[in-house]
């Protein structure tokens, strides 16, 4: 199967080729050290058992997952499918960062991609490309992550904000 994602399109401006997610010939070692070692955690609780931990791992998840990524990066900041007030909107999407999936807006600048072409050439994880490379493949070996000037085409209405353009650097912080 192929594992270069799409070719570069064109669009009705000549000078503008579309942003496409391509394997990248580095491969990402420090996601790999990070993912590794939280799937290594979860099989050293299963020893360790202890109902805190359980506490947690609940409003971790609750945080991260439901409120941060969800909520926040996905209905607000990707399909912008409500609005609430500004303090609350930063506090949700750092709430996302604890998800270790990135800043706001890579996040949303690739999920937007993914809509725009989703399982048709150009999708940054499409199952189309291979079950490995739609589960993991496009994160350990895909091109977009140092493509922030690119991917801010994807999202300029975040990219015109300082909170989201400081969290594009800094979104590793609150995870600490
Ligand atoms: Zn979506």
């Amino acid at each position: 199967m192929a594992t270069v994602i799409a070719p570069p399109q064109r669009t009705s401006s000549p000078e503008i080729v579309e942003l496409v997610q391509a394997k990248s010939a580095e491969f990402n070692w420090v996601f790999f050290v990070v993912i590794a070692a939280f799937h290594l955690g979860a099989v050293a609780a299963l020893f360790t058992f202890h109902r805190s931990s359980v506490f947690v791992f609940l409003v971790m998840w609750l945080f991260g997952q439901n409120v941060g990524i969800s909520i926040s990066y996905h209905r607000q900041l990707t399909h912008r499918g409500f609005t609430t007030p500004k303090w609350l909107e930063y506090a949700m999407a750092v709430c996302g960062t604890t998800a270790l999936q990135g800043s706001p807006i890579y996040w949303v600048a690739v999920h937007r991609m993914h809509h725009q072409y989703t399982d048709k050439p150009g999708d940054p994880h499409s199952p189309r490309d291979g079950k490995w490379w739609s589960h993991m493949g496009w994160i350990l070996r895909g091109s977009l992550h140092s493509e922030t000037a690119m991917l801010s085409r994807y999202a300029p209405d975040l990219q015109r904000d300082r909170f989201y353009q400081w969290l594009a650097v800094w979104h590793w912080l609150p995870s600490h």
